[in-house]
Parts: structure tokens; sequence; C-alpha cells
């Protein structure tokens, strides 16, 4: 069995893929319904995510922080942000957001392109 700092490194890095590529994916110009929607699951994974210690301390920093849901842009503005306060707390060194969007590409194109999916 892989040691635990390992295992919990894979985890952090698989939800972090995740979670950049769904802000990266936000539409520009999201309905009330989209916002609500984003909102919830931010806050949902924050109660729901494996490591206790991770899940209680993030969710500190989305209160101090909260999920800026108005459009792609901020959101994955605000995600990346929010990943550097977590990496500044494991002294890991900081993400350079500038590039965000184009650094989290899902491999699915644009909706409406079949060849895509
Ligand atoms: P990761 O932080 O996993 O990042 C993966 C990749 O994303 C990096 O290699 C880089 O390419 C890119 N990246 C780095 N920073 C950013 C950024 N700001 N924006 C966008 N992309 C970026 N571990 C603990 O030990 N204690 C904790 O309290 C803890 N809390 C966590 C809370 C959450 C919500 C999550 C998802 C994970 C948490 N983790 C925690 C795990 C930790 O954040 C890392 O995932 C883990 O330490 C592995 O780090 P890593 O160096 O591989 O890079």
């Amino acid at each position: 069995k892989m040691a635990n700092e390992t295992l919990k490194a894979q985890l952090g890095n698989a939800a972090w893929r995740l979670f950049h590529t769904i802000l990266a994916r936000y539409p520009d110009e999201p309905s009330k319904q989209e916002q609500t929607t984003l909102n919830q699951y931010i806050h949902l994974f924050a109660q729901v995510y494996p490591c206790g210690d991770c899940a209680r301390h993030f969710q500190g920093l989305l209160s101090k922080y909260p999920p800026q849901i108005k459009s792609r842009k901020t959101a994955a503005l605000w995600g990346c942000h929010i990943h550097n306060k977590v990496n500044e707390r494991l002294e890991k060194p900081e993400y350079d957001c500038t590039t965000i969007l184009e650094d989290y590409d899902c491999g699915c194109g644009s909706d409406e392109k079949e060849d895509d999916k």
C-alpha cells in the first residue's frame, strides 16, 4: 500500500484538476440558476472532501473568500487564488494565474462540436 502522504497528494491533484477544469468551463455569462449551482457545488465539495483537515481548512477559506461566480473569468481566477492560499499554507510555490483559462482544457472543445465530446 502506498504511503499516506502519496495518496493524499494524488487525491489533491485529481481534485484540483477537476475543480479548475469546472471553473474554466463555467459560462461567460451564467444565469442565476447556474450561479446558484456553482456556489452550492463548491460549498458541498468543501463539505464532502475526504481529508478531514483539508475540508475544515478549506471551509474556513471559503468563508473568508466566497466563490466569485459572476463569470468564467472571475470564477477561474478566484479558484486559482484560493488554491494559492492552500499552497501558501503547505509552503508550495505560488501559481501564476494569468493563463488559468488556457491551463485547464477539458478536452471537450466547444459543446456544439460532436467530434470533441
Ligand atoms: P497540487 O496543489 O495538487 O496542484 C496540482 C497541480 O495544479 C500543480 O502541479 C500545478 O500544475 C497546478 N496548480 C498549482 N497551484 C495552482 C493554482 N493556484 N491554480 C491552478 N493550478 C494550480 N493537503 C494537505 O496536506 N493539507 C491540507 O490542508 C490540504 N487541503 C486541501 C484542500 C483542498 C480543497 C484540496 C483539493 C486539496 C488539499 N490538500 C491538502 C492537497 C494539496 O493541496 C495538494 O493537492 C497535494 O499536496 C499535492 O500537491 P502538488 O504539489 O502535487 O500540487
